[in-house]
């Protein structure tokens, strides 16, 4: 015998069948929202290759990537995030789809992260992305849905931290900073190194003025979305372009208040995220008792030009599903349920194996999702197995309904116990179905 690992590699997940039903209802619950939103779900290879990434990803992704060599010697990764293929879509196949084109996506990705609670190496993305538009409504609507999403999964308590990366960009920008090093210092902001990024403000600006505004937006403490962006815009009357992003702030939050109660919607001032190609808009989702965060995204407006797409405005999120789900279970106590058959065929004799057999395949064509008992077992023990597997009616089949050409249908909650000939089944058994219907 060769021994192998039973368990899946460190930080990776096996979904057992008792999480398989929840998981499934949170990705149910993300296609909606698709639907009802108008994003086209897409999907891309769980591998691509390394250069995609480290175009623009940032460091923190970078080297937490899984990276790896065909046998060509090509270098590859397991994709880390949705947005980056999503953007190589955009710039390749779908570069001529009419703008503004709304796509989605649920998709595992990987990240060599230190396990711990709610951070895996393998975790779900549900991602909303909208391209060609640099309207605030698109950033409006990304937290829409995000709101539309936990209220539908139930979670109750959650606030939105929002920011503008944006700000800081105008301010540096201004003072003459390059793109990449602004990348770096949002990088040290994201990491709460607020010290360092403003070190290196001092010393790459060419004003010293830029180094004070900077340190303005970075100090000014968190608050009620509206109230904190026209505080700092008084601060920052002077500086032209940062306050133009502060408006743009403005606009996406009046109109995300149009659906999303005001007072989940906090403004941090000196919010950075980790990935670098974010260029305005940002925003996470924390809920109540847990300190990381449940999904996120922001404005990219430059990330499929880099990729060598046309010039194309980027803004999007992803929902951390494999995280909301360890919130659902640990948090909120929501108890994981294995799916159940509706219905348990059981022969109670072995000459009713063969009926058995077939009048469960009628349950099946009628939409009743039924199991069958292999080999025959006594009522008592065929009730026993029924409830042991959560089925709500039990199908007995003994000698007597072998002859008869029929089969008893008892409801284990003792509303019913019927007989109904084998060719009533199809109909019949619709009545069984309540709001349950599978493959309708
Ligand atoms: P990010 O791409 O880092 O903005 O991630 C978006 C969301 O994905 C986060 O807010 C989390 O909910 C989730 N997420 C990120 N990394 C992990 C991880 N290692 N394990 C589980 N969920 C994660």
């Amino acid at each position: 015998m060769v021994k192998v690992p039973l368990a899946p590699p460190r930080g990776m997940d096996d979904i057992l069948p008792e999480e398989i039903p929840l998981h499934r209802s949170l990705v149910e619950t993300v296609r909606l929202l698709f639907r009802l939103y108008g994003y086209r779900e897409v999907e891309t290879p769980p591998v691509e290759y390394y250069e995609l990434f480290a175009v623009k990803s940032g460091q923190e992704i970078l080297s937490h990537m899984y990276v790896f060599e065909d046998v060509h010697g090509r270098r590859l990764v397991l994709r880390p995030e949705m947005t980056a293929p999503i953007a190589r879509l955009v710039a390749g196949k779908l570069s001529r789809s009419p703008r503004p084109i709304r796509l989605g996506y649920v998709a595992d990705c990987y990240r060599l992260d230190e396990p711990q609670w709610g951070r895996r190496r393998r975790f779900y993305h549900g991602g909303f992305e909208i391209f060609g538009s640099k309207e605030p409504a698109a950033d409006a609507e990304c937290m829409v849905i995000f709101d539309d999403f936990l209220r539908r999964v139930g979670i109750r308590d959650y606030y939105f931290k929002v920011g503008h990366v944006g700000v800081h960009r105008a301010i540096m920008s201004a003072a003459g900073i390059e793109d990449d090093d602004q990348d770096t210092i949002l990088g040290l902001l994201d990491r709460g190194r607020v010290e360092e990024a403003e070190e290196s403000v001092r010393k790459l600006a060419k004003d010293r003025e830029a180094a004070t505004l900077f340190k303005e937006v970075a100090a000014h403490p968190a608050g009620p979305a509206i109230e904190t962006i026209d505080e700092l815009m008084a601060k920052l009357s002077k500086a032209e372009r940062a306050c133009k992003e502060l408006e743009n702030l403005r606009k996406i939050v009046k109109l995300a208040s149009q659906v999303v109660e005001p007072a989940r919607i906090i403004y941090y001032p000196g919010f950075a995220r980790g990935l670098s190609y974010y260029t305005g808009f940002i925003f996470e989702v924390f809920g109540q008792g847990a300190e990381i965060a449940l999904g996120g995204g922001g404005r990219y407006d430059g990330l499929v030009s880099l990729i060598g797409g046309p010039e194309t405005p980027g803004v999007g999120f992803a929902i951390g599903l494999t995280r909301i789900m360890q919130y659902l279970t640990d948090r909120l106590m929501v108890k994981p349920q294995p799916d159940s058959p509706l219905a348990l065929v059981a022969p109670l004799a072995e000459e009713s194996i063969e009926f058995a057999f077939r009048a469960a395949h009628e349950f099946r064509r009628a939409g009743v999702p039924t199991e069958l008992e292999m080999a025959a077992y006594s009522p008592s023990e065929a009730i026993r197995r029924a409830e042991r597997r959560g089925a709500r009616f039990l199908v007995l089949i003994g000698r007597r309904e072998v002859e008869s050409k029929t089969v008893s249908v008892r409801d284990l909650e003792g509303r019913f116990q019927e007989e109904w000939r084998v060719e009533e089944i199809y109909e019949r058994a619709e009545s069984l179905l309540g709001r349950t219907r599978v493959g309708s």
